[in-house]
């Protein structure tokens, strides 16, 4: 496994399976390793011959009062179980190398509505910076394919919005959530839950099985599935932030009996911010 610091060693490193038409897949990650990401490095494997994993804490998606400077940083760990999941490099830049100039003198990107909605409102400066990241990474490394999880499935349908406006040649697969067995989506900021909050923490998900199970039973007012659920998980000591049954093309508020919705979800429990979702296609 090569271990890149340098936007100039990966490329170098890469040079042969692009002359080659070897198959290149990305797995941009902010590190703390967990089987989440190694699910995303599995389904590279699936669709090219080469996997690199990108590990970079991107300071342009935190807020100024958010998580960045106490991120878990692993590295020691990260690279172990890459080197076991045999992936063939990892890039792992300083803020230096990716960000030689100030946040506010970089080109930054003017994203639509979608960016805007749901995450975007508590936490305004995340999609800017996502894309900005991505859309660097891209261009680094031209990679054929790119893989994102579904547990961040605003960040994924915004990426893809992005690869088909900006026409980047970059196929973007997705990778479902992976979960521990007490259905809490793994996380790398699980690791700030205390004891009390770990065995709080499940109650997200329950809620979105339970509305996604009302709707199957017919029940489609949707906004009283909504407020019945947030009020469920601030008596249970969550602070939520949004709750919303929407469209899964591109999450806006259902019109009618739609097929395809999403049920997403993103609450805090004390500091530490739990996002989740559930996708639910309706039997016709
Ligand atoms: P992060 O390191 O949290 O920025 O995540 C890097 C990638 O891993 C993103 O595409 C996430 O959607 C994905 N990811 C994070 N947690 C999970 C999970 N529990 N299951 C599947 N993918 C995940």
């Amino acid at each position: 496994m090569k271990t890149c610091l340098t936007i100039s060693e990966i490329q170098y490193h890469i040079k042969p399976f692009h002359r080659d038409d070897i198959k290149v897949a990305l797995v941009p990650t902010m590190g703390n390793l967990h089987d989440g990401h190694l699910s995303l490095i599995k389904m590279a494997k699936k669709q090219a011959e080469k996997v690199i994993v990108s590990l970079f804490v991107n300071p342009l998606q935190f807020g100024p009062t958010e998580d960045f400077e106490k991120y878990p940083r692993t590295v020691e760990a990260d690279l172990e179980k890459l080197q076991e999941a045999r992936v063939d490099a990892v890039f792992m830049p300083k803020r230096q190398e990716l960000y030689p100039k100030p946040e506010d003198e970089l080109i930054k990107m003017d994203l639509p509505q979608l960016t805007r909605k749901l995450c975007g409102i508590t936490r305004p400066h995340f999609f800017q910076g996502v894309m900005v990241v991505v859309a660097k990474l891209f261009n680094i490394i031209q990679p054929n394919v790119a893989i994102f999880g579904e547990k961040d499935y605003q960040q994924l349908i915004i990426v893809k919005q992005m690869v088909k406006d900006l026409n980047f040649p970059v196929h973007i697969v997705s990778s479902p959530t992976v979960r521990e067995s007490n259905g809490l989506a793994m996380s790398s900021r699980n690791s700030y839950l205390t004891d009390e909050e770990r065995s709080k923490a499940p109650l997200l998900y329950q809620t979105l099985c339970h509305i996604k199970n009302q709707i199957l039973v017919g029940d489609t007012n949707y906004r009283h599935l909504e407020s019945m659920a947030r009020k469920k998980l601030n008596t249970e000591g969550f602070n939520t932030d949004y709750i919303a049954i929407r469209t899964k093309t591109d999450l806006t508020e259902p019109e009618s009996d739609q097929e395809s919705l999403i049920i997403l979800a993103a609450a805090y429990l004390n500091q530490t911010r739990l996002i989740d979702n559930i996708l639910l296609t309706r039997p016709i």
